[in-house]
């Protein structure tokens, strides 16, 4: 139920679209989805609440793509291929200009991954924007080829795709904690409000990848959750963590230095803490790493390989001499 305008103007305006791959969308009580055979139907839900997951004024084009961006992440995370979502809005207000720049940043994004908006809700109260998605994993003689947090083996490589902690730095400039070149800034931001889910790559790990998890919480932290799922420990190159922050590498590469007044302990806490990368951690035996660079090849992701899985429990990280670094990362204020 909202105010203004007509809840079913809204609706019809924004986000009603004819559907292809479902059976019925937006407009009945209910979707329908019509699940293939030997298929399990993978469900995740993400929230964005303004002032937590974003600012006021915060473009609502971008806003529209991240929060989808984040869903498709997860289901990227499991190798599950995107089917469909709904939506669930809560506005303050019926802002139209608002309306098309949200739907047309949401649904442009949906059109990419062929994922279709089959219903949701809409309703006044603070903005707040809940999506939930539902992805494709097939059975393969009765078993599931999901990707999960519980199948890392003590041995295993671990690995991370893409870029780390760019959108954390962005986010500590537009807080004002430290003042970035405009060129930095706006590639650090795109990290930060367009994140590109690693569909692709999950899709190609299924099979190859022993566990895997979305980075969303900061690298240390979410590893932390395939270790307590798997039984078993990691040894993480802080160092080569670090050299993920493409803002680093663009500034070692520019001037020899690592810039903008940052210490070497702040560009490893970007990367093994920062947040909001949704990147890949994924693990995967040692005899898998032909078909991990393959993986990586197919989807056209970069891929590198940040440590390994021990039997020890407990997480370990060394530096580029291979030297013991205190674990304070976790809990650690980057620029406090
Ligand atoms: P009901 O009252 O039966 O729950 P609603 O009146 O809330 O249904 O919604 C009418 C139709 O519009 C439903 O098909 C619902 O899924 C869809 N819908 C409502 N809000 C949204 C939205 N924000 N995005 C997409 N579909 C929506
Ligand atoms: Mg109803």
């Amino acid at each position: 139920m909202l105010i203004a305008m007509g809840e079913f103007d809204l609706i019809a305006r924004y986000f009603k679209r004819p559907v292809k791959r479902a059976a019925l969308g937006v407009g009945d009580d209910c979707a329908l989805l019509l699940p293939k055979a030997d298929t399990h139907i993978a469900i995740s839900s993400d929230m964005l609440v303004q002032g937590r997951h974003f600012f006021a004024d915060a473009d609502p084009r971008a806003l529209g793509h991240k929060a989808l961006a984040v869903n498709l992440s997860d289901l990227a995370a499991c190798g599950a291929r995107p089917l469909a979502f709904t939506l669930a809005l809560a506005l303050p207000e019926v802002n139209e200009p608002w309306l098309a720049a949200f739907s047309q940043g949401l649904l442009a994004l949906a059109d990419a991954f062929e994922c279709e908006l089959i219903g949701g809700d809409t309703t006044g109260g603070p903005l707040n924007i809940c999506i939930t998605v539902f992805g494709e994993v097939p059975l393969v003689h009765g078993k599931s080829l999901a990707l999960l947090r519980s199948g890392a083996q003590s041995g295993d490589d671990l690995y991370v795709s893409g870029t780390l902690g760019d959108a954390r730095l962005a986010l500590d400039a537009l807080q004002g904690k430290l003042t970035l070149p405009a060129e930095l800034l706006a590639a650090a931001r795109q990290r930060l409000e367009q994140p590109s889910p690693r569909v692709a790559l999950g899709l190609a790990l299924r099979g190859v990848a022993s566990a895997a998890i979305d980075v969303s919480d900061g690298l240390l932290g979410d590893l932390q959750h395939i270790l307590e799922s798997s039984a078993v420990g990691a040894t993480v190159e802080a160092d080569i963590a670090a050299s993920l922050v493409a803002a680093s590498a663009l500034f070692i590469r520019a001037t020899g230095q690592l810039g903008i007044n940052l210490r070497v302990q702040q560009w490893r806490a970007l990367a093994l803490a920062g947040g909001d990368d949704y990147e890949l951690l994924f693990t995967a035996a040692p005899n898998q790493r032909a078909a991990v660079a393959a993986a990586a090849q197919a989807s056209q992701t970069a891929v590198t390989r940040i440590g390994r899985i021990d039997e020890t429990p407990g997480l370990r990280l060394t530096d580029q001499h291979g030297q013991q670094l205190p674990n304070t990362y976790a809990s650690f204020d980057h620029f406090a």
